[in-house]
């Protein structure tokens, strides 16, 4: 089976020929990657070869302030896929992660291979859905998004640090070209849902669905049905108790020590100046970040009272 880098390799065989638009699709390809926390081996091999052997830098050569530009971005590329994001804020990673990619190319075009990455998976997921025949389509996106059917703006992500992504309407870019129905939640929302069809949350009637990585989301589902209020849950952003021994000021853009501030993979990274992945089991980093999500934890159970809590992350924590 095809999976979407396979699509988008055959797919830009063309730009891929051309060593300067080669470039660029492996950076964005590894910067979209990294964003959503699933960077492939593969394509950090390459964006890192684009990376230590400077090609990129050359077209750039022509104008000092775009050169100064692009090799700023570059390096902080550079420190993400290699893994790193000691001591930097996550706006700052995320402004230049996105920045890296949507920069414009040596013909002046802006974030082509973003607007790619988009054509082909919604191609390719027309593609499938008409040749298999499905039935209907759920669409499973990050927050914060408006999942008020009468909204005009239904299905449409709102204010979000991730740029390029305000008032992105995902709902409807899934349904253009598709002649069945189309439902939309959050993420969290989504997979507490498949948790309680097909999981670990089977059988009992309110689970939550709590996840740590890059953010922290907990999805809550009451009888089969994803919990909202006037919008969704956004349990990552409750305040959190700062322990006593934690010096980080967070690393949330908006509440600094919310949460998601202290506790995810960023804050992680940032507190003790390497990625989670990179620190052994008996670091003292995972007593404190037990401490911080069982106090959230304590309070989920003490708010919602679920049945089941199936807890899942993108391998910030150890199992
Ligand atoms: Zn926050």
């Amino acid at each position: 089976m095809l999976i979407a880098t396979d699509i988008l390799i055959r797919d830009n065989q063309h730009a891929l020929a051309n060593p300067s638009e080669a470039s660029v699709f492996w950076l964005a390809l590894a910067a979209a990657q990294w964003e959503c926390g699933r960077l492939e081996a593969r394509v950090r091999e390459e964006a890192l070869k684009v990376l230590s052997g400077g090609s990129d830098l050359l077209q750039w050569d022509h104008d000092p302030k775009l050169l100064r530009q692009r090799r700023r971005v570059l390096e902080r590329l550079d420190g993400d896929v290699r893994g790193s994001l000691a001591g930097r804020q996550r706006q700052d990673v995320l402004d230049d992660r996105i920045g890296a990619a949507v920069l414009p190319d040596r013909r002046g075009r802006v974030g082509h291979a973003h607007g790619r990455v988009r054509d082909v998976a919604q191609d390719a997921a027309v593609e499938r859905a008409h040749r298999v025949g499905v039935a209907a389509v759920g669409v499973a996106a990050f927050g914060p998004l408006d999942l008020d059917p009468e909204s005009a703006s239904y299905g449409t992500v709102r204010s979000t640090p991730k740029r390029g992504w305000q008032r992105a309407p995902v709902l409807a870019l899934v349904r253009a070209g598709l002649d069945v129905p189309v439902a939309v939640d959050t993420d969290v929302g989504a997979a507490a849902v498949g948790e309680w069809r097909w999981g670990a949350a089977r059988g009992v009637r309110v689970a939550a669905y709590v996840t740590v990585g890059t953010g922290i989301g907990a999805g809550i589902v009451v009888d089969g049905h994803p919990f909202h209020g006037l919008g969704h849950p956004e349990f990552g952003h409750i305040p959190a108790a700062r322990d006593p021994e934690d010096e980080l000021t967070g690393v949330c853009p908006v509440h600094g020590d919310c949460l998601e501030g202290l506790a995810s993979g960023p804050a992680i990274a940032a507190r003790w100046g390497r990625p989670s992945e990179a620190l052994p089991a008996d670091h003292p980093a995972w007593d404190l970040e037990a401490r911080y999500l069982g106090r959230a934890l304590a309070t989920l159970t003490l708010t919602v009272v679920p049945g089941r809590i199936v807890r899942a992350g993108g391998g910030v924590l150890p199992g």
